[in-house]
């Protein structure tokens, strides 16, 4: 017999060779059919494996991202199977499961083409060869039988990839008449896959080398119901609307330039006022929480990367170095702030009496990414961070850690971003080895950062062996109005910066001591914050963000004198205001400003001008009713004010 322990720590003894499915089935016939994977032991394993020593076991449902991979690893290998049917001899490279859905890279052979025209068919091939219940079987193989099957079969991208193996750890899995190679996990058998949807096609080099081949990658997803894949391909229609390089075209906010060079973004007056707003909104929050502005130019030199250890990260894989009619003189672009900052902290020595320091700067760095990584304002060659470094002492760690965690908060909330979770990053409690800094100082920076965490009630997940090598970190993941996931802000405690620039102050012992260092940034990039920020409102930003706030229409060209004074009297009390001069009906100047997401439109005829007013629409409202202009501009002023109440008074600590 052996022991089960499942996650409550309830333990249960089954006969060796008992599966996860078995175990399921004898919980609740309820559960077993509704579990998809299992994690054995630490390891996600199908659900008829069989289990032949004692155990801890998770079984997973379909919310569990473990049974996600099942079920759309298993889903690829069907895409694999109804394409080896109608296209007989098609060659195999990958077909992994990724974030939503899955994909298999393929060859079609000399001469066929796989169009998004063909998808249809295939996805009925594949429903058809689901509702036959085949199951998903796995084998051990050796290295030499694996490659003898491919060679039988002519795919010589299966022989690359077994010809990287380790003999005996090779396994096949198969279903119907198709057999692959595979490390698993899958589903018992294809019948819970219910919907499919292939969604697009590409072209992919083989192993993501532009020397190599080019593939068709076949894009897809699958649901255990059809109704989830309804509810994901609505998501899908309405994030296209909400694509942030569309709606950043249409609303003027920033545009690309093939002259200035892929993934430079150029910030179009409108983009660049709001950014600015932003940027001043985050000066101000910060100024109360006593960082001190520096700015740093945008290279530096190699040996200053060299210290830094950016020069070994990011040297060869990104930008060259710049080299100067000097002989041996290199430059870099930076990729990080942090080395300039650390040089600022050397400028002169500390006591302990000066720490915490706050360094902040809107500092622009570059990193290379490859062409096809590229993505709007979300992947870029060239963005600013919101970088702060804060200098302090390790019993100062906590304090510092929870009044970042309030500038965090007070940006979710003057931005509506009210569904986040954080993750803390600690290491890995068997192996020390690999961090750099003390244990005593990482376990008090790890309990500095949950208690920070717990004194703020945050929802916070922990991982553990998750911290990079240098130190512990809080993430901040926020959904978006489409519920979809995105990382924001950071904060990272780090050892290793101060120890390789040296970094010192005296302690009240007189004795010499190693500040630690925190690096931070609440909006992560402004580039990537934008992008997020557009794709979460749709472009409808908050009132005190958004490029125009006001446009008054006149009906016809006789008002467009009583507009300009309206203009002037909103002016005078700071609310962005445009006039819609044109010659267009009004009912079409009312349309075109809605899609330009404008909050307020104010409509101007005989009557206002007779009575001062204006006929107010709001966004998503509609009619309003007439102000007087002094109501109307204290309306706006009041809802500013509200939105932005948090940042005038931040939470005091
Ligand atoms: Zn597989
Ligand atoms: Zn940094």
């Amino acid at each position: 017999m052996i022991k089960i322990t499942l996650p409550d720590q309830s333990v249960r003894e089954y006969e060796e060779g008992v599966t996860s499915l078995d175990i399921a089935k004898d919980i609740s016939p309820r559960l077993a059919g509704e579990v998809l994977a299992a994690t054995v032991n630490g390891e996600i394993r199908d659900l008829t494996r069989p289990i032949n020593e004692d155990a801890e076991l998770t079984l997973h449902k379909w919310d569990d991202p473990e049974a996600k991979h099942a079920f759309w690893h298993s889903s690829a290998h069907l895409l694999a199977e109804a394409l080896e049917a109608l296209y007989p001899g098609i060659k195999f490279g990958i077909g992994p499961s990724i974030e939503n859905g899955f994909y298999y890279d393929v060859d079609p052979g000399e001469g066929v083409t796989i169009t998004e025209g063909d998808l249809p068919k295939i996805e009925a091939k594949m429903t058809e060869l689901a509702r036959q219940k085949e199951t998903y079987s796995r084998k051990e193989i050796s290295k030499d039988d694996a490659l003898k099957y491919y060679v039988q079969k002519g795919d010589e991208y299966k022989i690359e990839l077994i010809q990287d193996l380790e003999d005996g750890k090779i396994t096949f899995y198969s279903q119907g008449n198709f057999t692959d190679l595979c490390r698993g996990p899958h589903l018992p058998d294809t019948s819970p896959i219910k919907a499919i949807k292939l969604l697009s096609v590409a072209g992919a080099y083989w192993r993501g080398n532009e020397h190599n081949k080019q593939l068709t990658r076949i894009y897809g997803i699958s649901f255990p119901k059809k109704k989830m894949l309804d509810e994901y391909l609505e998501m899908l229609e309405e994030a296209k609307k909400r694509d942030h390089r569309k709606i950043g075209k249409e609303l003027e906010l920033f545009t690309f330039s093939e002259k200035v060079g892929q993934g430079l973004p150029l910030w179009l007056p409108k983009g660049a006022m709001l950014r600015a707003r932003l940027e001043e909104f985050l000066k101000k929050v910060q100024m109360k929480y006593g960082y001190e502005p520096v700015i740093t130019p945008h290279i530096g030199q190699k040996e200053l990367y060299v210290t830094s250890g950016h020069y070994e990260k990011y040297g060869k894989d990104s930008f060259q170095p710049i080299h100067t009619p000097a002989e041996g003189e290199e430059f870099l672009l930076k990729p990080m702030n942090c080395p300039h900052h650390c040089e600022i902290y050397r400028n002169k020595p500390h006591s302990y009496k000066d720490l915490p320091l706050r360094y902040a700067e809107f500092g622009t760095v570059y990193r290379y990414e490859q062409s096809g990584e590229l993505h709007g304002l979300t992947r870029v060659r060239g963005f600013t961070q919101d970088d702060a470094h804060i200098f302090c002492r390790p019993d100062q760690l906590k304090d510092e850690f929870i009044k970042v965690i309030d500038i965090i908060l007070l940006i979710f909330k003057a931005l509506d971003f009210e569904n986040f979770t954080t993750q803390i990053s600690l290491r890995d409690p068997d192996d020390h080895e690999k961090y750099i800094g003390s244990d005593e100082n990482w376990e008090k920076a790890e309990r500095a950062i949950i208690e920070a965490t717990e004194e703020k009630g945050l929802n916070t997940i922990i991982e553990y062996g998750e911290a990079a090598f240098y130190g512990p970190k809080l993430d901040f993941m926020v959904k978006d109005a489409l519920g979809r996931q995105w990382q924001l802000g950071t904060i990272q405690v780090d050892y290793n910066l101060p120890e390789r620039f040296d970094l010192e102050y005296i302690g009240s012992d007189n004795q010499k001591h190693r500040p630690v260092m925190i690096h931070r940034a609440p909006f992560g990039s402004m580039e990537r914050f934008v992008a997020v920020l557009i794709e979460h409102t749709a472009g409808k930003f908050p009132l005190w963000l958004t490029p125009e706030q006001v446009v008054i229409l006149p009906i016809s060209e006789k008002y467009n004198d009583y507009a300009k004074k309206v203009l002037n009297f909103l002016n005078n009390y700071d609310i962005r205001t445009l006039i819609d001069e044109r010659n267009e009906k009004i009912g079409k100047k009312i349309r075109d400003n809605e899609l330009k997401r404008v909050p307020y439109l104010l409509i101007v005829g005989e009557q206002e001008a007779a009575g001062e007013t204006v006929a107010v629409r709001k966004q998503g409202e509609g009619d309003r009713g007439k102000m007087k202009l002094d109501e109307f501009a204290l309306y706006i002023n009041n809802e500013v004010e509200q939105q932005i109440k948090h940042i005038n008074n931040p939470i005091n600590n």
